[in-house]
């Protein structure tokens, strides 16, 4: 569907597999960063300039597209680098809020991003570090979250759709479960915002975080949404231009959320760049593309069912464009080596999630994910390599 909109993929004979790592870029996203740069490049937020009054007024507006496909205010949209940062954004506030006593309560699934920096903040501010758990279909043991959530819960932190299982995760259920002991949600969106409808109102959380780059938006750009109190509770994380409201010897006060967490120049370029790839998501529709990458995943879940020695992590029939195995007997790099003698790219490893890899006796894994571009015959292409390389290791 639409290959022939991302250059990489016309242009070279890649069978790419790996969008969960990272998506390709369409050709419109390309074309609004080199016009941006070549047409009104200068510096946002200060300038008197003519140019400098279009790039920033191409920011702000990047800023309220960006908002609308998640359902958010724009000035409850922070622009950060990356997931990663918007979570340790977060992660750094809490250290300073939290106290002894108080608990932070992970899912054990989660990429390494929404567990380490909360572990870190645990550490440093002497509060308890919690997981919950997951059942080996990969979905959430909403037993455990349960037992496990209590009056102490500051803060509970879950990926929407997991990185390594592609399982979506109950998350409204797990907000109002939260909130009703008083703890804040983070959702870690890295996964879904690309794959389905994400719409935070709906789900409630309190923070929400995202990276341009897997929705087929550049890099250096990522979103944390919060809830206005919630944002405005956390202290800025970094300190320098554009966060200030005043400055001198004896104090500095910071501006108004986002600025107050947008400190010195942003990734202005990078954000007109995402809005041109929400643009380009939303013309197609999130709901067509979340059907189109559930067909592939049933097409390929069905393909990898006959085949002697395959271990899944997680139920296939669960899964939306992201699955994770081996096969006994071939170490999963071997695999994808021979895959990419046919072009093919997957990724293999512990996808930044040695936790959960633990929790299926797994130290890594092969793993296969769509995006919009791939099509049944990726699949069958996969698949005929795949059953190739596994025969040739003697299977
Ligand atoms: N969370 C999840 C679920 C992810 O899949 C990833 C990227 N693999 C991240 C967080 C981190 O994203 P980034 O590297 O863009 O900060």
């Amino acid at each position: 569907m639409h290959k022939q909109d991302f250059p990489l993929l016309t242009n070279t004979p890649t069978v790419y597999l790996d969008s969960a790592a990272s998506a390709q870029k369409p050709q419109s996203v390309l074309a609004a960063m080199d016009t941006f740069y070549r047409t009104y490049y200068a510096n946002v937020h200060r300038g008197q300039c003519h140019i400098a009054a279009q790039a920033t007024d191409l920011y702000e507006r990047a800023r309220r597209t960006i908002a609308a496909f998640i359902h958010a205010e724009p000035d409850t949209v922070v622009f950060t680098k990356s997931t990663t940062e918007s979570i340790n954004l977060v992660a750094a506030g809490y250290e300073r809020l939290l106290r002894a006593g108080d608990e932070v309560l992970v899912c054990i699934a989660e990429h390494h991003a929404n567990f380490v920096p909360w572990q870190q903040a645990c550490l440093r501010s002497d509060a308890t570090f919690k997981t919950f758990g997951i059942t080996s279909d990969g979905t959430i043991d909403m037993a455990d979250f349960n037992a496990q959530l209590s009056p102490r819960t500051k803060i509970v932190a879950v990926a929407q759709l997991g990185n390594v299982l592609g399982v979506a995760n109950p998350v409204r259920e797990i907000v109002a479960a939260a909130h009703a002991v008083g703890a804040r949600v983070l959702v870690d969106g890295a996964q879904s915002c690309a794959h389905m409808p994400v719409n935070v109102k709906d789900l409630d959380c309190d923070f929400f975080a995202f990276s341009g780059h897997k929705l087929y938006g550049p890099t250096g750009i990522g979103v944390l949404y919060g809830k206005a109190e919630a944002l405005s509770e956390l202290p800025p994380y970094q300190f320098g231009g554009d966060m200030i409201r005043h400055v001198s010897v004896a104090e500095t006060t910071f501006a108004e959320v986002p600025a107050k967490f947008e400190a010195g120049t942003p990734p202005f370029v990078e954000a007109v760049g995402l809005a041109a790839a929400v643009d380009y998501v939303q013309d197609i529709g999130m709901e067509t593309i979340a059907e189109h990458e559930q067909n592939l995943t049933s097409l390929l879940c069905q393909g990898l069912s006959d085949i002697p020695g395959l271990t899944m992590l997680g139920d296939g029939s669960l899964k939306k464009g992201i699955v994770t195995f081996n096969v006994a007997g071939i170490h999963p790099a071997d695999i994808a080596f021979a895959l990419t003698q046919d072009n093919i790219c997957v990724r293999v490893g512990h996808h930044c999630a040695m936790p959960v890899h633990a929790r299926f006796h797994q130290d890594v894994s092969l793993r296969v994910s769509f995006g919009l571009y791939n099509e049944p015959a990726d699949v069958a292409t996969f698949l005929t390599s795949l059953h190739k390389t596994i025969s040739l290791f003697g299977g």
